[in-house]
Order: structure tokens, then sequence, then C-alpha cells
């Protein structure tokens, strides 16, 4: 089966429209940066019967689907949405939780964009994908790549290497640089971009890659098509915006679709305290990000738990970006300390029965905050995305295989 055409690309400044294209990641008009936002022939979603999330392909912007069976998992929470009050409250688990049966095995929403991001290529592309990643990024495209026996090279500070793991050997076809001495993801991005330049590699290309952000948008999708209808809210922790950006986006899908209601979903994101810079952007009303200074910044970062929130250049300015879909859904923005967010994952998995990662505890911990705020109601539906959990149970139940790094050049 081949896909290819089943897109298109339109430029969220100019309007300008492109055909399907493994490869473009921007517009070629001048003018100020801009997201380019894939739309599809197929107005209606209709699943299909392929694996996993492929079975939402008429809204993928992809070549071929994957032999691959991850997904997302939605379920209406009963313990967590009685303790808070909720009624309507679902989860959009990404991760690993056996008993619900969500078998994401990097255990984090990263693997929906490693999963489409891939499918965008076509198949036997013969030059390698370079990706910089702190972490869950990674992790999801080391072990999907190496299942797949795809082409892939993955540039990672050195002090982060631990997150890149797997339940099964690495294949010869993935291999790791790392930037010795730095615990800074912006030094990866740097040499990613050196290396991506060079013969034989290309960039995956982060936020601007359409197909990131539709495999980021396949939990809002998995969770309208089970609740029925879209949300009133959603909830998520950022660090790039990607995630909050790809939801909007799967939201102005679901309005053409007209089956599922014609609301926004209010955009509920939120980081970890003390680096925080969309947070004090939005709510000083601001399109752009001040930034501190690179000392004071990396004093920041060292300060939060969730370090993959801890993205230095988000996509919040960019047209198309961050601070239009905040502005288009009245999106509220949180700041979650390390204490609050290390007692929520305790009440999660005393609750739900699983263990949440950190940037997870802050998307519930901002729920928690929103409730004491009056911003959501007791019969709003709710959509909060766990996106990441179950690592400690996958250690536990898998052994665990690490990568060794190599030299290039
Ligand atoms: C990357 C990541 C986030 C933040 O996602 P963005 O939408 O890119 O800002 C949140 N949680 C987890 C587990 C992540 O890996
Ligand atoms: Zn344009």
């Amino acid at each position: 089966m081949n896909f290819s055409n089943s897109y298109q690309m339109i430029c969220n400044d100019c309007g300008e429209k492109y055909e399907a294209d493994s490869f473009r990641l921007s517009c070629d008009r001048h003018h100020p940066p801009a997201l380019l936002r894939a739309v599809y022939p197929q107005k209606q979603l209709q699943k299909k019967t392929l694996p996993g999330i492929f079975q939402y392909i008429d809204w993928l912007p992809i070549e071929r689907h994957l032999e691959i069976e991850g997904k997302p998992i939605t379920y209406h929470s009963e313990k967590l949405g009685h303790h808070l009050g909720l009624d309507n409250l679902f989860i959009s688990f990404n991760g690993y939780f056996p008993e619900k049966n969500a078998k994401l095995l990097t255990c984090s929403f990263k693997e929906l964009e490693a999963y489409t991001v891939l499918a965008r290529i076509p198949q036997n592309y013969p030059l390698t994908l370079v990706v910089a990643s702190a972490g869950n990024t990674g992790r999801a495209f080391t072990s999907i790549c190496s299942e797949l026996n795809i082409p892939f090279l993955l540039v990672i500070p050195e002090k982060n290497t631990s997150a890149i793991f797997s339940h099964k050997p690495y294949n010869d076809c993935v291999q790791m640089v790392v930037v010795v001495n730095s615990d800074n993801y912006s030094d990866a991005i740097n040499l990613a971009k050196k290396i991506s330049n060079l013969e034989g590699y290309f960039p995956e290309g982060g936020v601007q890659n359409i197909a990131r952000r539709a495999g980021l948008g396949i939990p809002v999708i998995d969770a309208v098509m089970e609740i029925g209808r879209i949300p009133h809210h959603y909830f998520q922790a950022i660090g790039s915006g990607s995630g909050g950006i790809a939801a909007y986006e799967a939201n102005l899908l679901f309005l053409e679709d007209g089956r599922f209601g014609n609301n926004y979903m209010k955009l509920h994101l939120s980081q970890n305290t003390p680096f925080t810079p969309i947070v004090n952007a939005w709510q000083s009303s601001s399109s752009e990000i001040n930034y501190s200074s690179d000392v004071e910044t990396r004093k920041q970062i060292r300060g939060v738990i969730a370090k993959v929130l801890t993205n230095q250049n988000p996509a919040y300015s960019v047209t198309g970006g961050l601070y239009e879909a905040l502005t288009k859904t009245q999106g509220e923005m949180y700041a979650v300390t390390n204490e609050e967010l290390e007692k929520t994952r305790i009440l999660f998995e005393s609750l739900e029965g699983i263990d949440i990662s950190p940037s997870a505890g802050v998307a519930t911990a901002s729920l928690i905050q929103a409730i004491n705020l009056r911003k959501v109601r007791k019969n709003d539906y709710i959509l909060l995305n766990i996106t990441s959990g179950g690592v400690k149970k996958f250690k536990q139940d898998y052994q665990i295989y690490s990568l060794l790094p190599s030299k290039i050049g």
C-alpha cells in the first residue's frame, strides 16, 4: 500500500499549499517563521483495520503504515476522578500499563511521534535520520528504528545517556553520539544540526515536522473517538510545546469532521518550577519569550525534576505555534513545584495503580490547581494526558539493554 499524496501541507502564515512530500519542513516564501499544517482529503475520520495508531491513517501525513501495535489508551478514571470530584475525567495513558493493555514499551508519547515520523519517510530510504534528544525521544527512535531496521543516529548529552534503554538488544542500524560532559539539550541540538548536513544524513526537523506533531496529536484523536466528543479541557505538561500545538491541530480536524462537537478544547499546559519560560510569557500576555541569562537558565534547569520539560527553544512565538493555540482556546499555563509533582505522582499511583513520570506528575498537579482555581467544573469532560508512565513497572517486567556510544567522522 502506498498512501503518498494523501495529504497536503498549508503554510500557517501565507496559506501556500504544498502536495505530500516526505521531507518538506517549511514554506518557501519569505515571511516570519511559520509552521506548516497537514490537511487531509478525508474530512470525517474512519478507523481502518491497521495496527495500533495506523487505524487513524486518514489523518496521518505518512507514506505507509508500520507493522507496530503501540497506541495511546483512553480510559475513564474512576478513582482519581472520584477523589478529585470529577465525573468525566478521561486519561490518555502513554506508556506501559499491561492491565489496561497500554504497551508503548519506551514508556512515553514520544513513541507516537517516532511512528509517524518514520512512516512519513519512504520505505528503504538509504540516508540516516538524525535526531537530538535529551531522553524520551531518543529512547523512542532508537528502539523503533532498531526494531524496524531503519538507519538512525541519536545525538544526546552525555549526562542523559541512561535514558536510552530497550527490552531488546540494539541492531547496528542505530548509532548514538554523545556530547561529552554535557547535560544540556541545546548542545545536542547544535551538534545534530552539523551532522545532519553531512553526506549520508538528514534532519528530522523537530516541531517543524508535520509528522511529529501528527504523532503527538494521536492521544487527542484516540480520546475523541473513545469518548465520542471533543473534551472541554486538555491537560498536558510541556517543554517544546509541540504536544500542545498537536492537540490543538487535532481539535481543528475534529471541528471540520463535525460529528464530535464544535468546541475548542481549552489547553491547560504546565511546566516545572523554576524553569517556566512559557508560563511566564503567557501569564504576562506576551507573544515572545523573555529569556534569562545563560547562567540563570542552566541553574533553573538544574533545579527541575521533570527534565523533559526544559526545552530552551519552545515553539511559542512561531506562526501556527503555541501562542496562537493558547489564544484560540483561551488556554491556561500553570507552574508546578517539585514537591507538588512528587506528591501528585504518589497520589496517582495509589489510586490508578501505575507509576507515572515526573512530567505526568506536573500535568496531574496542574489539574488539581485548576480545580482549586475553579477553572474546571465537576461534570466537564476533561482529558488528562499522562505523557509517560509505567517506567518502574516496565523495568520490573523486562530485562533492560543499553546502547553504547559510537564514534563517527
Ligand atoms: C517531551 C515530553 C513532554 C513535553 O512535550 P512537548 O509537547 O514537546 O512540550 C511531556 N512529557 C513527556 C513524557 C515528554 O517526553
Ligand atoms: Zn508561507
